[in-house]
């Protein structure tokens, strides 16, 4: 199914990608595409996030700033607080404005969504997506008082100096105050560990926010499990995270566009609905 070749010379990695991996759908261009496109990558993101069980309740949620269908400005698509992960479609999202009001759909956003959501991107302008989860694996080691992700597999190396930790609870995130010092402790990281809370993904692409929390739960996942075998446990080698992190940097977001849109796919199958 890759259309990948990889050689490894010495500490190089040398592929050749024959095509990216192509979006499952079509959308015209324009706004109006563009906030469709959102809208059915978002819902995917929800379906998908719940069959890997990374979700709790109807809590926890995702966010994309768009471009209004109509090109009357940029809003943050979010879901629907009250409707389970599996009943959102790409219709029923909402899109709220900067104060966290709802200005297109029906119903509200979860007052924590919009304070942490929109407060990080107070400090984050950048952070297109965002999805916070309490994923059980990254978020017992979120519980922790050293937290620290450790390099133990390799699947843990996509997050090397990329997770910041903010070991400070300071209650549910109930102002905007809160969501921007949530930002300020991410800083230029695109992983923010939450203590005694749960994780935050900030992306450019939905594909690549989704690829990062799913990785980072396996990653989480393969520590915990390591560290229950009361043995000691292999790290890489800190010198070799760094080389073997720029090997593979440039073709992580084509990993998670074809893993996200092979899930896409599968849920189109079982879920068809969430494309409405
Ligand atoms: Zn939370």
């Amino acid at each position: 199914m890759w259309a990948l070749s990889a050689l490894r010379r010495g500490r190089t990695l040398v592929r050749t990608f024959t095509s990216a991996y192509p979006k499952p759908y079509t959308v015209p261009e324009g706004n109006w595409g563009t906030n469709r496109a959102a809208r059915l990558e978002l819902a995917a993101s929800f379906r998908g996030l719940d069959k890997l069980g990374l979700n709790e309740g109807v809590c926890n949620h995702l966010s994309v700033m768009v471009p209004r269908a109509d090109g009357q400005g940029e809003t943050m698509l979010v879901g629907h607080y009250g409707l389970h992960w599996q009943e959102v479609t790409a219709s029923n999202l909402l899109e709220v404005d900067w104060t966290g009001q709802t200005v297109q759909g029906e119903g509200k956003a979860d007052v924590t969504a919009a304070c942490i959501h929109l407060g990080i991107r107070h400090i984050r302008p950048d952070a297109k997506v965002i999805m916070h989860t309490h994923q059980p694996y990254a978020t017992a080691l979120a519980c922790m008082k050293d937290p620290r992700l450790l390099m133990v597999h390799q699947n843990s190396l996509r997050f090397y100096q990329n997770v910041a930790y903010d070991t400070s609870y300071t209650g549910f995130a109930l102002a905007l105050e809160e969501g921007k010092r949530l930002g300020r402790v991410l800083g230029e990281k695109n992983i923010l560990f939450m203590g005694n809370h749960g994780v935050v993904s900030v992306a450019k692409t939905i594909s690549m926010a989704f690829d990062n929390l799913y990785y980072l739960e396996r990653a989480a996942m393969m520590q915990v499990l390591a560290a229950g075998m009361e043995k000691e446990v292999a790290l890489i080698p800190d010198s070799e995270c760094g080389p073997m992190l720029d090997a593979i940097s440039d073709m992580l977001q084509e990993y998670a566009d074809a893993h996200f849109y092979s899930n896409y796919r599968i849920l189109r199958k079982s879920q068809p609905e969430f494309e409405l």
